[in-house]
């Protein structure tokens, strides 16, 4: 237990997170939420792979999923940037804690949308060079893809995300055999034509570029399988 005499009282200095400005532990629903940044992960980055610096626009993509560890739920907001190569070199965005889920998608989201957005609109600049990101899209589980866009869970009725089937229930799985229903499309998910795949307004929709079908896939791209 000496060894632990010479911690920091405060874990935002073992983090070495900045001092001024507003604290960085944010209290919310059910937990709270430690934001990190993604501008400040994106310059972590470019500072410890200096190749990435030749590049203007950085394609990102954000991960998120429920991580359960003794009996609290941490949910991460990753990010992940995915060159040509098979690597991807992932950052931590900001870690939510607490002995439940977030109770708020629009709480646990604000920073992050917000943090998109300004780089969306303004870049970030690092060394008299200016960058931008390409957001390619969220990587989740069904059960986090239903809390981040608000939509019914995998086992309900019209749960599909890529088509507007009805789903029947059989051997307790929901199946949807039919194949030959609407798809579903960006502008159809964002003027909710079907009513009953949605339990709520995701903040999602904040970002412009961001499609709520498009952009989500429901099978973990395969970089994120290796
Ligand atoms: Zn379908």
């Amino acid at each position: 237990l000496n060894e632990l005499k010479n911690l920091p009282l405060d874990s935002r200095t073992l983090l070495n997170c900045p001092k001024s400005g507003s604290a960085p532990i944010i209290r919310m629903e059910n937990g709270q939420y430690f934001h990190l940044g993604l501008r400040e992960g994106l310059i972590h980055l470019l500072q410890q792979y200096p190749y990435l610096q030749q590049l203007n626009v950085l394609p990102v993509w954000i991960a998120i999923d429920r991580i359960p560890i003794l009996g609290h739920e941490f949910w991460p907001i990753m990010g992940g940037l995915k060159l040509d190569t098979e690597q991807i070199l992932p950052f931590v965005i900001g870690v939510y804690c607490g002995n439940k889920k977030p109770g708020n998608v629009t709480e646990y989201l604000k920073q992050l949308i917000e943090d998109i957005n300004h780089i969306l609109d303004n870049g970030f600049e690092l060394d008299n060079q200016i960058y931008n990101i390409k957001l390619m899209g969220f990587i989740a589980d069904a059960p986090a893809r239903s809390f981040l866009k608000c939509i019914k869970g995998h086992m309900a009725y019209f749960a599909c995300e890529k088509c507007t089937e009805e789903g029947y229930y059989t051997e307790n799985r929901m199946c949807f055999p039919d194949g030959n229903a609407n798809l579903r499309d960006d502008i159809s998910f964002c003027e909710k034509l079907q009513p009953e795949h949605h339990t709520g307004d995701t903040p999602l929709l904040l970002i412009p570029s961001l499609g709520l079908v498009s952009n989500f896939s429901i099978r973990l791209p395969t970089f994120m399988l290796f």
